[in-house]
């Protein structure tokens, strides 16, 4: 009966790492890992098996695009959700940075400007657009108009003599690009706040809210004020009394902690509203990688966690790629660099969002994965990586066990369990890890590198930390 429906494709979804329905996946996962010990007289058996619970999501990119079958149930989505644009302090129009990710292949986006929605009248003169960019090459303002011709760029004389242009809202673009199914935009927005350490100015809090109907108003803090979790967790609360409010689920992730060097590890591990946050970010400026006395942002990620699952109960933070970008015409804060692969039933915001808090996502800057599955009954997790040109790729068990130590010299806190090499990989959690998540890294470096060094990788999410 669940054999069969599994194979006409009405059986479990693909929420490896969802609580709910832990078992019925953890069977799934068992099959998965038998298929490669099978007997040939099982062979077509359980390559039907497999195919239909395994391979029914296919990565998407320009290189290595798979149609989607009919009887797929869930497919992987490329998405960004976090981009800037001249309705704040990006330097390009947001229909010109939307085709931009139409035509590398992304199913979904949003742009993420600073404290405001792309609504309502808003003008720029081109002096400003200018400006902004950085290369002197042809003109942003030239570019739109040759891509979309004078009737629909909108121009005036400002006040002062100068050419202005109309930035288009979000409910006048939105139909060039979206189609059902193939292209999504959800209406974003980086909450830019901010709070005072004990000494010194204040230092930037940003958190995106992904799929709002409306724009929230940063909760920023006062000298001698509220700390960094605090205000960090009064924005999440004004985030999720939106969503109870309208019903309409947002995404909320905590972005670039080492920006300016704003936030730490306890800060991030103490706002137990927050699920998500930024675990690779593709702006150059935001210290990725830490510094010779500050944690880069994935060991920020496992300091975070094991606090939250050892010493608070609670549910571990889940890791983002995102882009970040500012420039358009030359310049390094550019498109491209870091997304999230969502495994969703469809390319809708409800799905998506769902399918992410339940795990069922990794992120990346380069590699791509065409399958995850977990298996709680016997701790096992399974990957296959997507094949890109000779690149080799070597997987890193990372996680913490019980009995780590966090002042010590060696606090054992992000400990490196276990590697392998290749593109089918499985590890084995150790029985005492209180959870363990993988970072595969290949051997080639990104077309658009962000920092010195960078190689392609990808961050799939904690498991093991439910039991
Ligand atoms: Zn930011
Ligand atoms: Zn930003």
């Amino acid at each position: 009966m669940e054999r069969a429906a599994r194979l006409s494709g009405r059986g479990p979804k693909h929420s490896d790492f969802s609580n709910v329905t832990e078992l019925s996946h953890s069977k799934k996962a068992v099959k998965l890992l038998a298929m490669r010990h099978s007997p040939p007289l099982y062979w077509s058996f359980w390559l039907l098996v497999f195919l239909t619970t395994s391979f029914t999501a296919t990565p998407k990119t320009a290189a290595q695009y798979t149609p989607r079958a009919a009887s797929e149930v869930t497919h992987w989505y490329r998405g960004n959700t976090h981009t800037h644009s001249l309705w704040s302090d990006g330097n390009d129009f947001p229909e010109m940075i939307t085709e931009w990710y139409v035509k590398a292949g992304y199913d979904f986006m949003g742009l993420s400007d600073h404290n405001i929605l792309a609504e309502g009248d808003k003008w720029v003169s081109a002096d400003y657009i200018l400006k902004k960019q950085r290369a002197v090459r042809k003109g942003a303002l030239e570019k739109y108009l040759h891509r979309f011709g004078p009737d629909w760029v909108e121009q005036r004389t400002g006040k002062d003599g100068g050419q202005e242009v109309r930035l288009k809202t979000l409910a006048e673009y939105r139909s060039l690009f979206e189609k059902p199914g193939q292209f999504l935009i959800l209406q974003a927005e980086e909450i830019s706040a901010s709070y005072y350490p004990e000494e010194g100015k204040a230092l930037p809090i940003h958190i995106n809210a992904v799929n709002v109907k409306e724009v929230v108003p940063p909760i920023k803090g006062t000298k001698g004020g509220a700390s960094a979790s605090e205000i960090i967790g009064a924005n999440f609360q004004a985030i999720a009394r939106q969503e109870a409010a309208t019903g309409q689920p947002i995404l909320a992730h905590l972005n670039h902690p080492n920006f300016q060097w704003s936030l730490t590890a306890q800060d991030l591990a103490a706002v137990v509203e927050d699920q998500f946050f930024e675990v690779y970010n593709g702006h150059p400026g935001i210290n990725h990688l830490g510094d010779d006395t500050r944690p880069g942002d994935e060991a920020i990620w496992d300091i975070a966690n094991t606090i939250r699952i050892a010493e608070m109960g609670e549910a571990p933070l889940f890791g983002l790629g995102t882009d970040d970008s500012h420039t358009y015409h030359g310049g390094d804060v550019s498109p491209g660099k870091g997304w999230i692969m969502v495994r969703a039933e469809k390319l809708e915001p409800a799905a998506l969002i769902h399918a992410m808090r339940r795990g069922d996502f990794y992120a990346s800057s380069g590699v791509f994965l065409e399958d995850i599955a977990y298996d709680p009954l016997t701790r096992q997790i399974a990957l296959i990586i997507s094949p890109d040109g000779d690149a080799t790729f070597t997987s890193e068990l990372i996680g913490t066990r019980k009995g780590y130590n966090a002042t010590g010299a060696e606090t054992g806190i992000g400990e490196v369990f276990a590697t392998a090499e290749g593109r089918e990989v499985t590890f084995t959690l150790p029985e005492d890890a209180l959870y363990a998540r993988v970072t595969i890294t290949a051997s080639v470096r990104p077309e658009n590198p962000s920092h010195e060094g960078q190689m392609k990788q990808a961050w799939t999410q904690p498991v093991g930390w439910r039991n």
